[in-house]
């Protein structure tokens, strides 16, 4: 069979009806979600279209031109939904690090339904897999096991990371609003998008000095926000295990870095977290700037949120004289090559030989994780990893 021919054969043609028909019903899985997330780890093209469409529409700028209230409309919504990425997704449904009511967490999940990055539960799903299996080949963005590109987009084009696996997350999983948002989570961006051009449009009439109108606002708003918040977060999957420094001896590769902090409002304090991910503050000293965590502690005094999780004093002593422990994944990648990674590897393979060969001789290469806690849920799960230390000395 030629090329041509299998392209249209009718599995492809089945293939890439199911992959248009999930964007619409992100539960559509016509063969079981299972075998999905049992393919192997390849750029599935109907997928990455979604990324074409949103860097080129950033290209609209050429028709609708700039304002200053677009721009800063730009800037103003990139922070306010990098917010939503850390301060919802990230610390409230995949860590739990602190409670809201059931409304709340319906309207949180709304409000980080408009970065774009699928639903909560989705997002939820991944990032407590990626805890579990940190760097290593199992972990769908590790930059040490699958190379920088792919932890920072392609493994998000993948088939096997489409699904949400519920019966992972059941303490969330139990809420059918949360499902439903999940589910089908283009509902939200769509109306965020439009009412952007309503926004604009409303300017447009009504305040005709601003100089914008509704496609400028989605020009910017939309694409061009939305791009930068994408890779600003992609930044977190693709360098918190590769830049900075590790005051922890974690036995994963991640790492603090201020400038990371900077782009992702406090998550870039990765090492931290690694080490206790239950703490609202990935920020553990004063000097460790953490926006995310300063928004959050002025949302519970309006009383919208509470029970925010403070850093136990006994890992605040264990971090406070250490921040240069050295590189644990490339010990690991010696040791275990993924048999599925298309992309190459970005560590050298003989620095990782060497790495592991001292840090063996040693006797130090860190336990692997059990793989039944990713079955426990967040409270279970965070406990059972914060509370993980090792009593190994230091590798310096
Ligand atoms: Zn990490
Ligand atoms: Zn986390």
């Amino acid at each position: 069979m030629s090329k041509s021919d299998q392209t249209f054969s009718p599995s492809y043609l089945k293939r890439a009806a199911s992959s248009l028909l999930q964007w619409v019903d992100s539960d559509y899985c016509p063969d079981g979600a299972e075998k999905m997330r049992n393919e192997p780890d390849r750029v599935d093209w109907v997928r990455v279209m979604p990324f074409v469409f949103l860097h080129a529409g950033c290209l609209g700028v050429i028709w609708v031109g700039t304002s200053s209230f677009a721009v800063w409309s730009a800037v103003a919504l990139y922070f306010i939904r990098m917010f939503a990425v850390t301060g919802v997704h990230h610390r409230y449904f995949s860590h739990k690090t602190y409670s809201t009511s059931r409304v709340g967490q319906f309207l949180l999940a709304i409000f980080a339904g408009t970065t774009v990055q699928r639903g909560s539960l989705w997002w939820a799903y991944h990032h407590r897999h990626h805890h579990k299996h940190s760097d290593e080949p199992e972990d769908a963005h590790s930059p040490h096991v699958h190379g920088f590109w792919w932890s920072h987009i392609g493994w998000i084009t993948s088939k096997r990371n489409f699904p949400t696996d519920y019966s992972k997350i059941k303490d969330l999983a139990k809420f059918p609003e949360l499902v439903w948002l999940n589910r089908f989570d283009l509902v939200v961006p769509v109306v965020f998008a439009v009412s952007l051009f309503g926004l604009g449009a409303a300017l447009e009439s009504f305040a005709p000095a601003l100089g914008t109108n509704g496609w400028q606002m989605v020009v910017w708003g939309f694409f061009i926000s939305t791009t930068f918040l994408f890779h600003g977060t992609g930044c977190i999957n693709s360098m918190a295990h590769i830049m900075g420094k590790r005051r922890f001896k974690t036995d994963d590769d991640s790492r603090n870095s201020a400038i990371l902090s900077v782009i992702t409002l406090g998550e870039g304090w990765h090492n931290n977290h690694h080490r206790f991910q239950s703490s609202t503050r990935n920020g553990f000293y004063w000097w460790e700037i953490d926006p995310t965590y300063y928004m959050l502690k002025i949302l519970s005094l309006t009383g919208f949120i509470s029970n925010l999780k403070a850093v136990p004093k006994s890992v605040l002593e264990e971090g406070a004289h250490a921040d240069h422990h050295a590189s644990v994944a490339a010990a690991k990648q010696a040791a275990q090559v993924h048999p599925q990674s298309s992309l190459r590897r970005i560590v050298p393979t003989a620095a990782a030989i060497a790495v592991a060969t001292a840090a063996s001789a040693q006797g130090n290469l860190p336990p692997k994780k059990s793989d039944s806690a990713i079955h426990k849920d967040a409270t279970e799960l965070a406990h059972d990893l914060d509370t993980k230390k090792s009593d190994d000395p230091p590798v310096i």
